[in-house]
């Protein structure tokens, strides 16, 4: 086995996937071309007159308009390649993420990082955000009232990067994009559209830390995202 092979293998492995399927083609992905849910274009305060990466960040960087700022080490932008196909949207930085500055680097983004790697991607082709771009403390659950503050930003990352599929990791991300308070079981294989982009709903890898018997699922759901951005890559 080339060691190629060998390395997607151990991650597979990694994702709970032991028995090896031939790699669905494009031509053989069932999408449902049926509407599903389509977040509805809601009005969203916009976070400024349509900044540019650089007054996005700016924006972000000083940001007070929810109490997270007071706790905060710092803010948490997104990174990756700002053209991304692909685009990962977490929940909100933990304590790893506050003291370093970037999303996804502790457990959770190491387990992130091997779903990316069995999908043949490296963290540097996609991009990843969260909702939230401060820590809540002690990582509590994201307030409604903070992902109304927040969630122009992220409208905005996803204007400037237009991936061609987002990832919502976890019921929070699937929530905030959606306009939805369906249970992640509903949304999981759905398909959803974040305004005309599809979007895929899995388990957040916090969650499959905690609970490894559903990382198989996790990867159907991986596979099942390949398959749309296969659908819609230009030849
Ligand atoms: N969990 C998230 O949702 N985002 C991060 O950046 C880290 C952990």
């Amino acid at each position: 086995m080339p060691s190629s092979e060998a390395t997607r293998r151990q991650y597979l492995e990694a994702m709970g996937v032991t028995q090896w399927e031939r790699r669905a083609l494009a031509s053989d992905a069932q999408v449902d071309t049926s509407p599903g849910i389509v977040a509805p274009d809601v009005i969203v305060p916009s976070a400024g007159a349509s900044p540019d990466w650089t007054a996005l960040e700016e924006a972000v960087r000083g940001c007070t308009k929810c109490a997270l700022h007071s706790t905060r080490t710092q803010t948490v932008f997104g990174v990756g390649n700002r053209r991304a196909q692909w685009l990962f949207v977490g929940e909100a930085p933990g304590a790893d993420e506050d003291a370093q500055g970037e999303p996804f680097v502790g457990r959770a983004g190491k387990l992130l990082n091997t779903m990316l790697a069995a999908l043949g991607l490296k963290r540097e082709q996609v991009y990843i955000a969260n909702v939230l771009k401060c820590r809540p403390p002690n990582n509590r659950d994201p307030q409604a009232s903070e992902v109304e503050q927040c969630e122009p930003y992220l409208i905005r990352q996803i204007e400037l990067i237009q991936p061609k599929l987002i990832v919502a990791l976890g019921r929070h991300a699937a929530h905030s994009l959606l306009k939805t308070d369906l249970a992640l079981a509903r949304l999981r294989g759905q398909p959803l559209r974040y305004q005309n982009i599809p979007l895929v709903v899995t388990y957040h890898p916090a969650y499959l830390l905690r609970t490894p018997s559903d990382k198989r699922k996790a990867w159907e759901d991986l596979r099942r995202a390949r398959s749309l951005i296969a659908e819609t890559a230009t030849p």
